[in-house]
């Protein structure tokens, strides 16, 4: 029999369980949650006694991640299991050992069975990002399980936990694996170069792959605007593409820097593009009204449900600006990856920002997150990612 922490839940709180919904809040635990530590491997019961998953217990309201709704035996075997089982996933997506794409998200979380684990693969480094001490309690496990799954491929594996989980420790940011300070990958044949080590979250936004390729469908001949460009995925795109002119603006001089870096890479010695280290409210405010299509992908404007009502309105605000600065018949890219402003929401706000504007706005394509960031049916928080493509006329 196993030896793990036993957790009881209170009474009719175990049907989302059974639903597969693999939180558990702290209201919902009747007993066993005295004293133990953050991180700690519990086994979960209903009032009743019976027997209803397993998960990593925290401190906090968010207080146990489900990974298994079976019992498990070997803790160890069955990562090596849900590693395989997302890596057969990113096969079926076409994904692994494809030449002309090298970088995908090959662990998406609850997605994927592992609730608090983000895994990115990078031409043959993994960055892992742990957001629970139970996964990152396994960190070391998960490079053994790497190691089999990708055999010699597996150059390197950095860990990018500490930095999220531990701000107040003396625990870093490290390689478990290798040492290769940074890479370049291929993303549908584009080059860039990918700082894990000092880039946001693993590096490269990997989730705007086919946004990226939609925007190449439009871009021969046009007028770019890309703001919030980051490491300049859609600007590389874009010229790519036959874009006769690409804007591209990030407040960040880092993020102007790997732009620049990036075009060079794929367009040595394009006359076509500026990067330009500003303000985007202030740019969009003082910039011509030629654009024919413009990008926008900001940061989560919303981390937390008391937040979203500034952000719904940052939204409409952004996107007035930007739609006034498109030519007739221009398009729009515009992105949230905020989780809790909800399609609706997203929607509304753009539509609030079409009436602002006072211009005729068709929605010509829906977007939200790739398939290699996978969303469980039984999840539905998973879903972050909207977009729309809006021609404005
Ligand atoms: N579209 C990018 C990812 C965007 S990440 C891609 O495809 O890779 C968000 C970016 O917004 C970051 O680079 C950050 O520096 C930038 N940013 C945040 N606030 C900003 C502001 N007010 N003005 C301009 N850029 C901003």
């Amino acid at each position: 029999m196993s030896s793990f922490p036993r957790l009881t839940l209170r009474k009719n709180k175990a049907e989302a369980l059974r639903r597969f919904h693999p939180w558990i809040f702290s209201g919902a635990i009747q007993s066993g949650a005295d004293n133990l530590p953050e991180g700690a491997t519990v086994e979960v019961y209903s009032d009743r006694g019976e027997f209803l998953a397993m998960g990593h217990y925290g401190k906090g309201s968010l207080a146990v991640k489900i990974f298994s709704f079976a019992p498990v035996s070997d803790l160890n075997q069955l990562w090596g299991d849900k590693l395989q089982t997302a890596y057969a996933l990113r096969q079926q997506l076409g994904l692994v050992n494809n030449p002309a794409t090298n970088a995908y998200r090959l662990v998406n979380a609850e997605a994927d069975g592992l609730p608090g684990l983000i895994i990115d693969w990078y031409n043959g480094v993994a960055v892992m990002q742990a957001h629970s001490v139970g996964m990152y309690e396994q960190r070391h496990e998960l490079v053994k399980q790497l190691q089999s799954l990708y055999g010699s491929q597996l150059k390197a594996v950095y860990d990018k936990s500490a930095s999220l989980l531990f701000k107040q420790s003396a625990q870093t940011d490290e390689y478990l694996l290798g040492e290769p300070g940074s890479g370049e990958i291929l993303e549908n044949g584009h080059r860039f170069l990918v700082d894990w080590q000092t880039g946001q979250k693993t590096g490269f936004f990997l989730d705007q792959r086919d946004h990226r390729a939609l925007l190449a469908r439009y871009a021969q001949g046009q007028k770019i605007l890309n703001t919030f460009c980051y490491s300049g995925g859609f600007s590389v795109y874009g010229l790519q593409a036959g874009a006769r002119a690409v804007d591209s603006v990030d407040s960040s001089a880092k993020a102007i820097g790997w732009t620049k870096d990036n075009v060079a890479l794929n367009a040595p010695g394009t006359t076509a593009h500026q990067a330009i280290d500003a303000d985007i409210f202030t740019f969009l405010k003082d910039c011509d009204a030629d654009y024919d299509i413009i990008v926008l992908d900001p940061p989560a404007f919303a981390k937390s449900l008391s937040a979203r009502h500034q952000a719904v309105m940052a939204y409409k605000r952004l996107n007035q600006l930007a739609m006034a600065k498109l030519r007739p018949g221009g398009l729009l890219f515009t992105f949230s990856c905020s989780q809790v402003v909800i399609p609706e929401y997203f929607n509304g706000a753009a539509m609030a920002a079409a009436i602002e504007a006072g211009r005729p706005v068709k929605i010509l394509h829906h977007l939200t997150q790739p398939a290699d960031h996978p969303i469980s049916i039984y999840h539905p928080e998973g879903l972050y990612l909207k977009g729309l493509v809006l021609r404005v006329d």
